[in-house]
């Protein structure tokens, strides 16, 4: 990504038809792109105009409203021009044209995807956790992730990061003073309560951290994969979770060869599910088709972060179940679905044994499925707190882990009250950088390539 700051557009839209469609420029000095699309036409800094959009030779590309907003007081810090015109694909794509061509001279650009963001960024709009939420807060997938994104992007999250930031370089500030008079240093834990004061750090990480975390899982959801012998009743099941009909559900063994992915929510937590083709061992499989659809099953197994493995409770289990359940993946929950516990007799129930959780319940007659989605609930570790929830991203979760690491560390030579009390403010320091790199304060220009380049353009 370039660090440049020529002037930058795009179209700012989503791709598509619409009531409306907005083209965006960005630059230090956007004066003589105004002046060479609007001639004589002077734009007031934030006033709407309403003006014909105009080729070179006069034709009118559009009508549309054009605001200039002067910077700093913009999105990006610098001059932005927004021209509001139709929201047609062709339209824009010619109105973005003519801005490039208008701005040729003084050296205008495509932007790049993040780029207007990056900037808000780098001329102090946001900090980097608010600019993730920007695109958090685009690509949120639930009512409850929208709102846990808008509020990091009013700055929520990173007040708190902040708060944290200013405790530990108020501690560090205290022990470096007094590393300069080495004779104190004893007296200095006792006096100012540092260990007190370290010890209400850590706690107050660990309540971020906390919801953090379950904020990671409003944005990331959970990665659930059905197995079982063909028949047995996955569709059936997704359809069951899922409350419409996304799987072909057929009486014919080995109807579902392709995955079929479905993102259901429970109390706002996406679930990714995906039924799989049934798992046979591949001499079983009568075909390469199927062959492959086991393959891939095997594939999603692998990246599941729980398995439903699905059993018939009429039929019992069958030598390939067993063959299955021993070509788990170590560490992945399984639950184990007893289904067609209409045909069994079996009651609705969660049976806790020591191998996994057992399941009853029958997907065709809709039984027990709310015992299986509070037990997914539990797995993925969601507790109703009530508490306003932190959009996070795994790279916050690192940072306030490693964060939490020093701290413990801070405190074990704080323990030793010997001459380690140089130490103790290394790991200070060493917490107070991860903290800072959640803001964007510490960060390389690599972090912020990897960031940005995943917007979308225009963003
Ligand atoms: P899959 O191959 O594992 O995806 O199985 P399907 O969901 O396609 O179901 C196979 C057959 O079992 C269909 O005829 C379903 O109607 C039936 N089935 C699924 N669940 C139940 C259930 O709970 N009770 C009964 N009686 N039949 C079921
Ligand atoms: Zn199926």
């Amino acid at each position: 990504m370039n660090i440049d700051s020529s002037p930058i557009a795009a179209i700012a839209t989503a791709p598509g038809r619409g009531g409306i469609g907005v083209v965006r420029a960005s630059g230090k000095n956007l004066q003589p792109l105004i002046a060479s699309l609007f001639g004589g036409t002077a734009l007031q800094p934030r006033h709407a105009t309403y003006i014909p959009f105009k080729q070179a030779d006069g034709s009118v590309i559009d009508q549309g409203i054009a605001i200039w907003f002067k910077g700093p007081h913009s999105y990006t810090g610098e001059d932005v021009l927004e021209l509001q015109g139709h929201g047609g694909p062709i339209v824009l794509q010619m109105l973005l044209a003519r801005v490039l061509e208008a701005g040729a001279d003084s050296g205008l650009r495509l932007a790049e995807p993040g780029e207007f963001t990056r900037r808000a960024y780098l001329n102090d709009k946001l900090d980097l956790a608010q600019a993730e939420a920007v695109a958090d807060l685009i690509d949120a997938s639930t009512e409850a992730a929208a709102k846990s994104a808008s509020q990091s992007l009013a700055g929520a999250f990173s007040k708190t990061v902040n708060t944290l930031v200013g405790n530990v370089t108020n501690l560090r500030m205290l022990v470096e003073a007094t590393l300069d008079f080495p004779e104190e240093e004893i007296d200095f834990l006792e006096k100012s309560d540092a260990r007190g004061q370290l010890k209400g750090i850590v706690y107050a990480l660990e309540q971020v951290f906390k919801q953090a975390a379950q904020g990671a899982l409003l944005r990331e959801g959970l990665n659930v994969v059905l197995v079982g012998q063909p028949n047995v009743g996955k569709s059936s099941l997704l359809n069951a979770l899922a409350g419409n009909d996304v799987a072909i559900v057929t009486p014919i063994a080995g109807t579902t060869r392709d995955k079929v992915t479905e993102t259901i929510q429970i109390e706002g937590i996406p679930l990714n599910i995906i039924d799989t083709a049934g798992i046979r061992a591949p001499e079983e499989a009568a075909d390469v088709v199927e062959r492959i659809g086991i393959e891939r099953t095997w594939n999603e197994v692998g990246k599941a972060d729980v398995i439903l493995h699905l059993l018939d409770a009429d039929h019992g289990p069958s030598r390939s179940d067993e063959g299955i359940m021993e070509a788990f993946p170590q560490g992945v929950p399984v639950l184990r679905i007893w289904n067609k516990i209409d045909l069994s007799g079996h009651k609705a129930a969660v049976d806790q044994m020591e191998d996994a959780t057992h399941i009853y319940l029958s997907a065709h007659e809709h039984i027990g499925i709310d015992l299986l989605r509070q037990e997914l609930l539990r797995i993925a570790g969601w507790q109703q707190t009530g508490e306003s929830l932190y959009l996070a991203r795994e790279r916050h979760l690192i940072a306030l882990k490693n964060a939490g690491a020093h701290l413990v560390r801070a405190g074990e030579h704080a323990a030793q009250n010997d001459q380690s009390l140089d130490l103790f403010a290394e790991e200070l320091r060493l917490a107070q950088v991860q903290l800072s790199s959640i803001t964007g304060a510490f960060s390389s220009d690599d972090l912020l390539g990897v960031i940005f380049s995943r917007f979308c353009i225009g963003k």
